[in-house]
């Protein structure tokens, strides 16, 4: 049998499509739109091409989009007084630093300058502590994704087996701790893991974080288990091919008998975290107007 692909372009849209309505009624309600501002320092091509996909995007929804460049030996300091300014406008609801920053800056202080309450990325350790103990903030856009991806396929989690492979802080980590918090039984795998064919068999639902091309093949998995690739991996180029194509950390034409359904790449995972960093800029601009949002709206 073949597996489903689960098609995360198409489930990214029409969250898209009702964060725009949501975010209409918002500015009828508030007055004005909801504000994204998304910083860029330095002019690192993929960074670039993101910020402005984010900017389109954020229009394309009904909100406000303010983009700050700034010059790629920009300084500590400067870079904090403008974290600062837009944590004291109003008309920002949600900040979005890009990473990485330049060697010289250090992301773990700016992120930290960024209000909690306008930290839509769910990066500022308030943050993780608040995921971490079942409070509402903002929850990484990635993992956030994945999880509304695993919701809408298999509904109930409760008592699945889940293994993560991959425990960075932007996706591992929050994504075993949204498993978790639906009542998987959940086991995060990593680069020293011991036997990781043998720990991800074990799992119902897989998701793969890693970055490494490939890595999970189809004697990795359960007959039917479910398989979010989040690795963004690019082949080198092939004869006649001037870029190498993008690819997963699960190998989709090996797995594709075994895996119950499967997120490609391109067109799974990657469209849904600027899906998701827009639902929560609304989410923000709500909490901000102390406007109520009904819960689950988006
Ligand atoms: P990271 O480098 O911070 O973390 C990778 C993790 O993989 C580490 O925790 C490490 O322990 C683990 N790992 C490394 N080698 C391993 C091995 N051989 N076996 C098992 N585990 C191993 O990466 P990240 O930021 O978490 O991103 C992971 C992948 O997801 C990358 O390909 C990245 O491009 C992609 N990504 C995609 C999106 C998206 O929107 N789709 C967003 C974020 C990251």
């Amino acid at each position: 049998m073949s597996a489903e692909r689960i098609d995360g372009k198409a489930f990214a849209a029409d969250l898209r499509e009702r964060v725009g309505a949501i975010a209409a009624d918002f500015e009828n309600t508030a007055g004005r739109k909801a504000g994204l501002a998304v910083v860029l320092v330095g002019d690192d091509p993929a960074s670039t091409v993101y910020v402005r996909s984010k900017g389109k995007a954020t229009v394309a929804a009904n909100m406000a989009s303010f983009e700050h460049r700034l010059p790629a030996d920009t300084s500590d300091d400067s870079l904090l007084a403008l974290v600062e300014q837009l944590n004291n406008d109003p008309a920002v609801d949600g900040i979005l630093v890009q990473l990485p920053l330049p060697a010289h800056l250090d992301e773990q202080t700016i992120i930290s300058a960024i209000s909690p309450d306008k930290d839509v990325d769910g990066f500022h350790v308030i943050n993780a502590g608040r995921l971490s103990v079942g409070q509402s903030g903002f929850v990484p856009c990635t993992p956030l994704g994945c999880i509304m991806l695993l919701t809408d396929r298999l509904g109930d989690l409760s008592g699945l087996e889940a293994v993560v492979i991959g425990r960075s802080n932007i996706v591992g980590k929050p994504m075993a701790q949204l498993l978790l918090d639906a009542n998987a039984t959940v086991t995060i795998a990593h680069s020293r893991t011991k036997d990781l064919p043998a720990v991800v068999r074990r799992a119902d639902i897989v998701v793969a974080a890693v970055g490494r091309a490939h890595m999970v093949k189809k004697d990795w998995l359960k007959d039917g288990a479910t398989v979010i690739d989040v690795g963004i991996n690019r082949l080198p180029p092939a004869e006649g091919e001037e870029k190498g194509r993008l690819v997963g950390d699960v190998d989709y034409q090996d797995v594709a008998d075994t895996a119950g359904a499967i997120t490609p790449v391109p067109g799974g995972v990657g469209p849904m975290t600027i899906a998701v960093l827009l639902r929560n800029t609304l989410v923000a601009a709500h909490r901000n107007a102390a406007i109520d949002l009904a819960e689950g709206a988006i």
